[in-house]
């Protein structure tokens, strides 16, 4: 009997171990093959329940656990959603979230993180922008957003000249050219051509402002024979002393005699354009951009260059372009390429800017007597183009800074209506920039539905010019953020990168709220009363791009059957100092469903 027993014992011993040792040398392989085996099983009953109606809303994803700003109409609050094939299935909370877990699903915790819309920048160069990762011409700027200052500036070409960076090609004395000037805020804020002469005095020298007038040195008008004798160049203005000499500063367009002596860079290959538009959308996504409008009259050829790259991929962020006129008259109709890139807008001028007082003035400018700014195009050619584009449903988006040219535009926008007959809330006609108003046309934009496309840095970046060149009465209708919402007019933001802003949201946020630049000067802001509320700025940084573009019902909120366009950022923007809102970096950037950025470790 012992024996027996102590048999007995044995096996099951031996039993044991066995089936422990099988447990304990399980190979990577065998695990593998398990969880795929798993895997395919919920993938069969999944698709069993779709095929009975049911289990249709299990979702690749469900984030949970978060502060949730959806911006919706009531700017409702959530702590988790769900997204399906890249739309938004679910928004509420954790219980309500769970109907929609199944097997597959991906359950993200947002560790109590907060989630906004995908952000809109409703204004920007985008290749222009791009050439500051792979500059041709240098800037004088220290870094994107820096001032220059003449100490700067006079470094830059002394290392130039010294390296040959910038140097054109051609014969000596060769010509160098920078971009990225602005004056206003030097101590003092003029430009003379001596400052450049101090440190080049041999060499020509042409400086571009951001894109509206330029400065040369004594060497360059020299060579171009510019003397106080030269008439102003068609849509430009040679800027003369009190002695009648000319300082080097050219408003708006230079005159051709000089232009015409700069030897032109050879042009850009077809890699370098395109590799300039991946690298700086993907940029733009990292500060949490989800959608860009691309305000540089994009022509036909650049349209189809840039679907080829949305083809293979190479794109991610969403764009709307505001083409050229005859691009959208060789596409015909508006464009949608996959809902990602969108050909919606045509961009049109009206004026130049106002630091280098190309903007179109109603009265003489306050610290140029007798001058009013440039016209790009008279009322009559916008209102043609206007009406044309209107009837092939492209919305016209026109810069506009001074109060005439606000004025020619919204009254080429008023006769374009009235000759279609089209309701304003259909056209949604655009101003770029929309700064100074004249009182009389400011309940004109509400009436006649037009979109203010405005640029909260503009205001923080022109407070240290804009009263001079403006006066006292005029400044009270420039950047009227409030005055505009308040009568309720669609404000869509951005930044004009990148002139002279980089194209962080966030700083664009920060602008709309304190009125402060980002050393939150001055301390009450600049003109505090026409700041916006949180949730207005955020509104016009989400719905109001998806507006001007026509995408409300599929962009610009987080709303179930919109597409999954957020950013998860790691702290509270309606909560936390206002003085601090700039300073918010995404953690997470979603565009479609699709994680295309993201900082976050755990
Ligand atoms: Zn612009």
């Amino acid at each position: 009997m012992k024996r027996i027993v102590l048999a007995a014992g044995l096996v099951i011993l031996v039993f044991g171990l066995a089936i422990l040792a099988q447990t304990q040398t399980e190979s990577v392989e065998q695990k593998l093959i398990k969880l795929e085996n798993e895997r395919a099983e919920a993938v069969v009953k999944r698709d069993a329940a779709v095929v009975m109606g049911r289990g249709t809303l299990e979702a690749d994803r469900v984030y949970v656990n978060g502060t949730i700003y959806t911006v919706d109409k009531a700017f409702s609050k959530a702590s988790a959603m769900a997204v399906k094939d890249g739309r938004f299935i679910f928004v509420g909370d954790e219980a309500g979230a769970k109907a929609y877990m199944g097997p597959l699903t991906l359950v993200f915790d947002l560790k109590g993180h907060t989630v906004i819309p995908g952000l809109h920048d409703a204004h920007v160069h985008i290749q222009y922008g791009e050439t500051t990762l792979h500059p041709r011409t240098p800037d004088i700027r220290a870094n994107l957003g820096e001032w220059a200052s003449v100490k700067r500036m006079q470094e830059v070409i002394k290392r130039c000249l010294a390296t040959g960076e910038g140097m054109r090609p051609g014969p000596e004395p060769r010509w160098l050219v920078l971009s990225g000037w602005m004056s206003d805020v030097w101590d003092p804020p003029a430009f003379r051509k001596e400052l450049i002469d101090a440190v080049a005095p041999d060499n020509p020298v042409h400086i571009l402002r951001s894109s509206h007038g330029s400065g040369a040195n004594s060497k360059a008008l020299e060579l171009a024979g510019i003397t106080r004798d030269t008439p102003d160049p068609p849509g430009g203005h040679i800027l003369k002393d009190k002695n009648g000499e000319p300082t080097g500063e050219f408003v708006e367009h230079p005159p051709a005699q000089l232009t015409r002596l700069i030897p032109p860079l050879p042009p850009m290959t077809d890699f370098e354009i395109s590799r300039n538009l991946v690298e700086g959308t993907q940029l733009a996504v990292a500060s949490g951009l989800t959608t860009i409008h691309g305000a540089s009259m994009t022509d036909y050829e650049e349209v189809q260059r840039r679907i080829k790259l949305y083809e293979v991929g190479l794109l991610r962020i969403r764009i709307n372009e505001m083409v050229s006129k005859d691009a959208a008259k060789k596409l015909g109709k508006p464009l949608n390429f996959n809902n990602k890139y969108f050909v919606r807008s045509v961009k049109a001028f009206a004026d130049g800017a106002l630091g280098s007082r190309g903007a179109l003035l109603l009265k003489e400018y306050s610290d140029l007597p007798g001058y009013f700014g440039e016209a790009t195009q008279s009322e009559d050619a916008l209102a043609r183009s206007a009406t044309e584009l209107l009837k092939i449903g492209f919305n016209m988006r026109t810069h506009c800074i001074g109060d005439a040219a606000n004025r020619v535009a919204i009254n080429a926008y008023e006769r374009a209506l009235k000759a279609t007959g089209t309701d304003g809330k259909k056209a949604r006609f655009a101003l770029e920039h929309c700064q100074v108003l004249s009182p009389e046309d400011i309940p004109r934009l509400a009436k006649l539905g037009i979109v203010a496309s405005m640029q909260p840095q503009h205001a923080t970046e022109d407070m240290h010019f804009a009263e001079s060149r403006l006066g006292p009465e005029r400044i009270k209708y420039a950047y009227i953020w409030r005055t505009l919402l308040d009568l309720g007019v669609v404000i869509a933001t951005g930044t004009d990168y990148p002139s002279p802003t980089p194209y962080n949201p966030f700083y664009t946020l920060h602008a709309a709220v304190t009125r402060r630049d980002r050393d939150n000067n001055p301390p009450g802001g600049w003109f505090p009363k026409q700041a916006m509320t949180r949730e207005e700025a955020l509104r016009a940084a989400t719905m109001g791009g998806a507006y001007v573009m026509f995408a409300e019902d599929i962009l610009g909120s987080i709303e179930v059957g919109k597409l999954a366009d957020f950013v998860v950022i790691p702290v509270d923007y309606m909560t936390i100092p206002a003085e601090d809102i700039w300073k918010i970096e995404p953690e997470m950037t979603v565009i479609g469903g699709e994680i295309v950025y993201t900082r976050r470790t755990s």
